[in-house]
């Protein structure tokens, strides 16, 4: 399986004994390939390419990517912060959020860019910064996310001003002279380059009732395929009729747009393994299923208990030896019966027993595909599980602590002791 091939059963035994399992294991090579690719994305009028933090905020690889000339799209104040403290320039930061920051500001004071993600926000912002620039996100009416879930544009999606609402945002823009210098529209497009072009046409309808505006954002949602078989989005398939459909907006309207992409998934998903150990069997009888109980669960990777997503799993016999292959249920170490690590295909009630090589406690567990919304999205502390350390396989082959694990005198650091 491709995707569980950058961790060796040796670098597995390893970094059990070094970090202790569970851990999550970067792969830098994998980090770098995947950044290439998006900064070559095509393009008619140039390109700004951001990297969606929310995916994975780990600072090291914040500063690997804007090391490579990623930017940052940030999804609260928070993350802006993060960020910066992370040495990201304020100019490279554009921050796209449900929730505006009371500060936001002293954040564009600083030289973040803000998208206004509804028509409340853009009446803050032009109260706040009379006069400014702004980029608007709108939700243009469709979405195409892979469950209702992920699903980021159309009527049951909150996400940007709805495209029927374009003659409001243009009232409130005028009463507060705001210049408007961005669309974005980030609906979680999928791999098909005919959605690509579809939206792109929806973007270019709504950039001709803005002539001030010369960037679109296409926000990410590039899909990514994590099971063997799934494919993953090829940027350049989607990219070149959408270079295309810039050069005929620029030949009828004299208007050279430049073109912002923020992939969060794109670019870590399959960069990381969740690594575990098998710490308890059990089964239901003749009848029922085989379970195997990992020593994570979604204290470390919610996706499968939330969204029915799958991971490529594959065991690392403890003892190296041949053994034949049996059907399992995959739970994870928390007390909730919705910790599950393979529910049926986008159907978290659901399970879908996984053909795996027969297990015995205290072998190697290996989950592909968890760089994406996994340590970011973990049902953190759960149970008081600690976070899970994050390590790093450097190019040369060295394995490198990015993230310790977390203590107990940490997860009760914020606890204050009343009287009793
Ligand atoms: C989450 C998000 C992204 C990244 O989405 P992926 O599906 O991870 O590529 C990009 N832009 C915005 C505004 C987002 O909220």
């Amino acid at each position: 399986m491709e995707n569980l091939s950058f961790l060796s059963a040796d670098n597995a035994f390893r970094i059990r004994d070094q970090f202790t399992t569970p851990c999550y294991v970067y792969d830098e090579a994998t980090l770098r390939a995947n950044a290439a690719k998006v900064l070559a994305f095509p393009n008619a009028y140039g390109l700004s390419a951001r990297y969606a933090m929310k995916a994975c905020p780990n600072g090291n690889i914040l500063r690997l990517f804007a090391s490579l000339g990623l930017k940052i799209d940030a999804s609260s104040g928070y993350e802006v912060e993060r960020a910066i403290r992370m040495g990201v320039k304020p100019e490279n930061i554009s921050l796209s959020t449900q929730e505006l920051p009371t500060n936001f500001k002293e954040y564009v004071e600083q030289g973040i860019s803000v998208n206004i993600c509804s028509l409340s926000q853009l009446e803050r912002y032009g109260q706040e910064i009379p006069g400014g620039s702004v980029g608007l996100r709108f939700n243009p009416g469709l979405g195409s996310g892979g469950t209702q879930r992920t699903n980021v544009g159309g009527p049951a999606s909150s996400f940007g001003i709805w495209h029927e609402h374009t003659d409001v945002a243009k009232e409130l823009v005028a009463k507060y002279d705001l210049k408007v210098f961005r669309i974005h529209s980030h609906i979680g497009s999928g791999s098909d380059p005919e959605v690509w072009v579809r939206v792109i046409g929806l973007n270019f309808d709504i950039l001709r009732q803005f002539p001030s505006v010369t960037t679109i954002n296409l926000g990410g949602g590039y899909k990514v395929g994590r099971m063997p078989g799934e494919k993953t989005t090829d940027l350049q398939l989607i990219g070149t009729p959408m270079k295309k459909a810039f050069e005929d907006f620029a030949a009828d309207t004299g208007r050279k747009i430049h073109l912002e992409v923020e992939p969060g998934t794109y670019l870590v998903a399959n960069a990381c393994i969740l690594l575990s150990s098998v710490q308890d069997l059990t089964d239901t009888g003749e009848s029922g299923y085989a379970f195997i109980k990992l020593d994570t669960g979604m204290t470390d990777n919610t996706r499968p208990s939330m969204y029915g997503a799958q991971h490529p799993m594959k065991i690392i016999p403890k003892d190296n030896e041949e053994r034949p292959v049996k059907d399992y249920i995959v739970v994870g170490h928390c007390c909730e019966s919705g910790d599950i690590f393979t529910p049926a295909p986008g159907d978290p009630e659901g399970l879908q027993p996984r053909t795996l090589v027969e297990s015995k406690i205290g072998d190697l567990f290996v989950m592909g595909g968890a760089g994406a919304y996994c340590s970011s999205m973990a049902s953190k502390n759960y149970n008081s599980f600690p976070e899970s350390p994050e390590v790093m396989v450097r190019e040369n082959g060295d394995l490198v602590l990015m993230r310790k694990k977390q203590t107990l005198d940490q997860i009760l650091a914020n606890e204050t002791e009343i009287e009793l």
